[in-house]
This record gives C-alpha cells, sequence and structure tokens, in this order.
C-alpha cells in the first residue's frame, strides 16, 4: 500500500535540513547541540524528515542531505513508511513474574500491556489490562500466580515484523481487535526477539505529528 502525504516543514524542520546540509554526515546528538534542543525534542522532526526522504540516515555515522524540494516547499512521500520507523518501546517481562508485579509495572511504566519472555528470552506471550482485570477478581493471591499463566500466549499472538509496512500494521491490528501488536526479530538460533511495540496510541500520534 502507498501513502502519499503533503507535508510543510516546520521553522525547526528546517533548521535542521540546513545544518545537515552544511554539515553532513552529521550525528543526531550533534544537530541537538547545534540547535540548543534535546535528543528528544529532535526525534520526531528527524523521523519526519528521513520518512519524506529529505534526509537519509545511515547507523553509527549520522545524517546526509538528500534534497527533494520544490517551490513550494511541499515534500511529497510516497516511500512505504516502516513497523521500525515508529514503533515505541514495550514493556518487557519474565514469565515467573508474578500477576501483581507486572500490574505495579504497569503503572509505573504508563503501559496498556505488557510482553512476556520465557526463560531463553525467548517472546512467548502478551498481557493487556483486561487480562489483569480478570486475572484480580478471580481471587486468588496475584503476588503468587506467574503471569505466564494467564497470558495469551505464542502462537496465539499476532506480531508483526520491523521491516513491515506500517500500513499492513494498521491493517492487522485493526482486524485482530486489540491494542498493541509486539514487533519482532527472528534470531539464527530459532529466538523470537521482541524490538518494540506498535501501538494505537503510536499511530495516533503519528498522525497528529503528520499534522502538525
Ligand atoms: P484490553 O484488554 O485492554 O481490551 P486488548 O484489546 O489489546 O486490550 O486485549 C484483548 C485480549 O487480546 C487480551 O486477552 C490480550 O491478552 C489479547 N491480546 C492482546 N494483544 C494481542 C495480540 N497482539 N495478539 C493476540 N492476542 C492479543
Amino acid at each position: 500500500m502507498k501513502a502519499v502525504i503533503f507535508i510543510q516543514l516546520t521553522k525547526r524542520q528546517e533548521a535542521i535540513s540546513q545544518i545537515v546540509q552544511e554539515n553532513q554526515p552529521i550525528t543526531g546528538e550533534k544537530i541537538a547541540e547545534l540547535l540548543h534542543v534535546t535528543r528528544a525534542t529532535l526525534r520526531s522532526d528527524l523521523v519526519v524528515l528521513t520518512m519524506i526522504g529529505l534526509l537519509d540516515a545511515k547507523p553509527k555515522v549520522g545524517y546526509f542531505y538528500v534534497g527533494i524540494k520544490d517551490e513550494k516547499k511541499e515534500y511529497t512521500y510516497f516511500k512505504d513508511l516502516k513497523v521500525s520507523d515508529i514503533m515505541g518501546v514495550p514493556l518487557i517481562v519474565h514469565q515467573t513474574e508474578s500477576v501483581y508485579d507486572v500490574i505495579v509495572k504497569i503503572f509505573m511504566e504508563d503501559a496498556g500491556c505488557a510482553f512476556i519472555q520465557d526463560k531463553k528470552d525467548s517472546f512467548c506471550g502478551v498481557v493487556s489490562r483486561k487480562d489483569l482485570l480478570k486475572a484480580s477478581i478471580g481471587g486468588g493471591d496475584l503476588s503468587k500466580i506467574p503471569i505466564g499463566m494467564i497470558m495469551t500466549r505464542v502462537p496465539n499472538v499476532t506480531t508483526v515484523l520491523e521491516e513491515e509496512s506500517i500500513f499492513d500494521a494498521i491493517e492487522t491490528l485493526v482486524n485482530r481487535q486489540v491494542d498493541s501488536l509486539p514487533v519482532v526479530r527472528l534470531s539464527e538460533d530459532g529466538k523470537t526477539q521482541i524490538v518494540g511495540k506498535l501501538s494505537k496510541t503510536i499511530i495516533t500520534k503519528l498522525f497528529l505529528e503528520i499534522k502538525d
């Protein structure tokens, strides 16, 4: 699926583009330093600028200027966005941790769900807030029930890969009627590694970023 998005660059995005043109290759940290802002502040701008193809990012090297400017200062982006471009950091817990401890972590980290790993650190399941509520009204001692007992277990969990198009992933998210999808990487030793999460909140924020 292709997306066509017209984006008017903000003043800060223009400034970043200028800095990269003059100093390429340049790291995100260095750009942040020159603009006197934090790296976190720049994150969404850099995502937008690489997304529309104005900048290119090389891991461990930095940002390069590609430049697809037109006179109206509008940039057309019709390359597929990948899950890895927008995925968030998930709450990961071990399957032997208690339901009680996971509830505490969900509050502490303001997460909507937790992804579970087995003793080999391979992804094995997911718990949502409703799963925790269900366990809470079940009457048992929550500090004695391992989270692995109440999770939705692999292979019944729908996952996505980093390189997948976000439009395909959004379709999966909507069709599956869940709040988030684990982003996984399959390693050579047969392990399923959790590398991120794609949630409805992240997608909503992306739309807001595009609007801004
Ligand atoms: P909530 O419980 O807050 O409504 P969800 O809609 O995400 O949140 O979860 C509903 C049910 O689906 C829960 O039992 C949860 O364990 C399960 N679930 C959550 N994410 C997935 C997923 N990616 N694949 C399969 N099942 C999931």
